[in-house]
């Protein structure tokens, strides 16, 4: 894989250029999407879980586009797979359920995992049967990853899981999870002896709490391992190789339209709703500065498409466009005087009250902006 630019260099984003057929495939997404009874929310892609409407979209082969047809998936390319995803964060869908086994672990379990790994789980992943929770955050390790304190224990036949991962979303949804834990002593290089463990949920020996978020709401989880068995057949990679691992990992899980379009429901009801001329020019402006943002998200995903590892313009991409899902909600706010609340008949108040109540998060989750500019800096090779 090519990585990076060297320091000091800017990146080169080439645009991306979405395939021959993408808007036939918008279309069928378009039709598809006409005929399911849902309400469209903000954030559907982290707190809009809806297992039933995931499979709907298994059935149309919308789940593992990317992942090889040997192992059930569809071999399209992540260009196609931006397309679908688009259509179904702009319409607020609820894709929660499935979000993160289609987005990261399928890939990982595809790009890392041992014959029969892939065998057990990608072809329920596409199915729409396997939904997957992330065990990397930790009371003392967010952004500082690499300080995980869970540790993995060798046992005759695996391994056995200690310690406490927090923020796990949609965990108490999801048939498993991937957890990254220390399974040797650092020994001077904190990066080297960490690695990847698949766990079956429910389990024995893992304790499954709910985290509520600001208005009573669960989504996230802490997930205890109490020595949890996991055979050698769940290790996703060598031994040791969960650092390099999760960082591609991330590569995928902060590189999706995903991160500028949680509040496009808003936008869509402002361009549909401002009445005076200062609103419509408001809502001119945020679709322009959309616009813009979504070429540059195509153009990390076309760079992911051609096997590049594209860090720095995936971390300015994701900077730049969950401030811009903040700022929708301001820019809402003051052309549209409605009240957020979540249990509203109109469909703005119930879309800002999402909005609002998400929005703290935004600029957090999949690692925050301040650890995403010094990736950047560090990419362009300021000290
Ligand atoms: C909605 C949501 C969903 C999430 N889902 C998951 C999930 O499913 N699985 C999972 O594992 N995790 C999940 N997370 C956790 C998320 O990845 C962490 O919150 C994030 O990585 C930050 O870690 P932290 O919360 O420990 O903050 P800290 O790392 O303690 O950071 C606190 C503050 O210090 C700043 N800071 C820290 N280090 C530096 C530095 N070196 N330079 C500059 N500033 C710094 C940070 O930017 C931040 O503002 C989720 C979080 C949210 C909000």
């Amino acid at each position: 894989m090519a990585t990076s630019p060297e320091p000091g260099a800017l990146p080169e984003l080439e645009p991306g250029t979405l395939p021959p057929d993408a808007g036939a495939l918008r279309g069928r997404v378009r039709e598809f999407l006409a005929g399911q009874d849902f309400t469209p929310r903000c954030d559907s892609w982290l707190t809009g879980a809806d297992p039933a409407f995931s499979r709907r979209l298994a059935e149309r082969g919308w789940l593992g586009m990317t992942l090889p047809p040997r192992y059930g998936g569809h071999g399209r390319s992540p260009l196609e797979r931006f397309v679908v995803i688009e259509e179904l964060l702009a319409a607020g869908a609820p894709v929660a359920a499935h979000w993160i086994a289609d987005r990261q672990t399928g890939p990982s379990i595809a790009a890392h995992g041992s014959e029969a790994l892939k065998r057990r789980f990608l072809p329920a992943i596409t199915r729409g049967e396997c939904f997957f929770a992330i065990g990397m955050s930790e009371p003392d390790a967010g952004s500082d990853l690499a300080s995980v304190r869970t540790r993995a224990e060798r046992v005759a036949g695996g391994w056995r899981l200690h310690g406490t991962k927090l923020w796990s979303s949609g965990a108490h949804l999801a048939h498993a999870i991937l957890v990254l834990a220390r399974s040797a002593p650092a020994d001077g290089d904190r990066h080297a002896g960490l690695s990847q463990f698949v766990v079956p949920l429910p389990g024995e020996g893992v304790r499954i709490r709910p985290i509520r978020g600001l208005a009573g709401e669960h989504h996230f989880n802490e997930v205890a391992f109490d020595g949890a068995f996991v055979p050698e057949d769940l290790l996703l990679g060598e031994p040791g190789d969960g650092w390099r691992q999760v960082t591609a990992e991330l590569a995928y899980e902060r590189s999706g339209p995903e991160r500028l379009l949680s509040t496009f429901p808003l936008v869509r009801l402002l361009a549909e709703r401002a009445t005076t001329p200062a609103g419509r020019r408001a809502a001119g402006g945020l679709l322009t500065r959309l616009w813009a943002l979504r070429q540059a998200s195509l153009g990390v995903a076309g760079a992911l498409a051609r096997g590049r590892a594209p860090d720095l313009p995936a971390a300015l991409v994701k900077d730049m466009g969950t401030r811009f899902e903040r700022e929708v909600i301001e820019v809402v706010r003051a052309h549209c005087p409605v009240e957020p609340d979540p249990a509203s008949p109109d469909p703005l108040a119930r879309a800002l009250a999402e909005a609002v109540v998400q929005s703290p998060g935004f600029t957090l989750r999949g690692g925050t902006n301040e650890i995403l500019r010094g990736i950047v800096a560090r990419g362009l090779g300021v000290r």
